[in-house]
């Protein structure tokens, strides 16, 4: 950390192993005047365990210009600001980029500092040999738009990495199996670098039964990554049971039948295969 030039450092905290602060990490917490954090009473006791008497100000979603412009007059002040989020990399799928541009485009330096990210821990131990990845964080809550966004993904021959809460972890891994392709390998990452981590590789069309076999494992936090589309832009199962689908649905067979029917031929997640029946009608 340079002392006399004010910055605001981009602070990586655990995803929830304290041991994975780094050394920078901690020197930087002990060092700046201010922590800008997305939950400041979450933060709090981050700061005390890594002996940081530095003072909070809260940067949330719902507040973030205004705490940009308290960043920017600590900085103006000649004083550096750290900012957290709860947990891994603030500004990847938490807030943080607002702040960060405003302050940038005040002249002030934006240092980052690497650290924890679920999606990049996750791709490090899952086995997906894919050169590239793309990083898609929470897909649509709602099903509809969840599934036109899987369609726009559908074709890329890239690893997918997803964020997942646990109350949807069975629809997002169903409309998974629906949209990419019931043969296209799915890895759960839940809970990682804490006690209960798991990791599990299995065909997307196999991942909801995995699930539901032990309740305990729709628990927690996930990263779900996929493998890529195959090469030669066929999708998989997933674009050929959407093809029987929409034939079968044309020859106006009842959408209960039609996904039953194309699970029988492609192997397709009945409940997947339902839902994209429903919303195909719908559309
Ligand atoms: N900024 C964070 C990062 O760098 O990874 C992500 C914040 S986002 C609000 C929270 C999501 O990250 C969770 O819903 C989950 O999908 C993922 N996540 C965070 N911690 C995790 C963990 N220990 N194991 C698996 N996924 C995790």
């Amino acid at each position: 950390m340079t002392e006399d030039i004010p910055a605001l450092y981009v602070v990586p905290t655990p995803l929830g192993n304290l041991g994975d602060m780094t050394q920078r990490a901690i020197d930087v917490l002990r060092q700046v005047a201010w922590v800008a954090a997305e939950d400041t009473r979450h933060s709090a006791p981050l700061l005390k365990h890594y002996g940081s008497g530095a003072r909070l100000l809260a940067a949330h979603e719902h507040n973030e210009e205004a705490a940009a412009q308290q960043v920017i007059a600590r900085l103006s002040a000649g004083e550096s600001v750290a900012l957290v989020s709860d947990a891994g990399t603030p500004a990847v799928s938490d807030p943080g980029a607002r702040l960060v541009a405003r302050v940038r485009a005040a002249g002030f330096r934006v240092v980052p500092l690497p650290g924890p990210c679920a999606a990049v821990t996750a791709l490090s131990a899952s086995g997906l040999g894919e050169a590239h990845f793309l990083f898609y964080g929470f897909l649509p809550a709602r099903a509809r738009p969840r599934e036109d966004a899987l369609r726009a993904l559908r074709e890329l021959p890239y690893a997918l990495v997803f964020y997942e809460a646990p109350h949807r972890i069975l629809e997002s891994v169903e409309a998974l199996a629906g949209i990419l392709g019931a043969d296209r390998t799915l890895v759960i990452a839940r809970e990682l670098t804490k006690l209960f981590e798991t990791i599990h590789s299995c065909p997307l069309g196999e991942a909801h039964a995995w699930l539901t076999a032990d309740a305990n494992r729709q628990r927690g936090e996930f990263v779900l990554l996929v493998s890529g589309a195959p090469e030669g832009g066929e999708a998989g199962t997933g674009g050929e049971s959407e093809r029987v689908l929409r034939l079968l649905l044309d020859e106006g067979l009842p959408v209960k039948q039609a996904a039953k029917l194309v699970h029988s031929i492609t192997g397709a997640a009945k409940n997947a295969m339902y839902e994209l029946a429903l919303s195909l009608r719908k559309s």
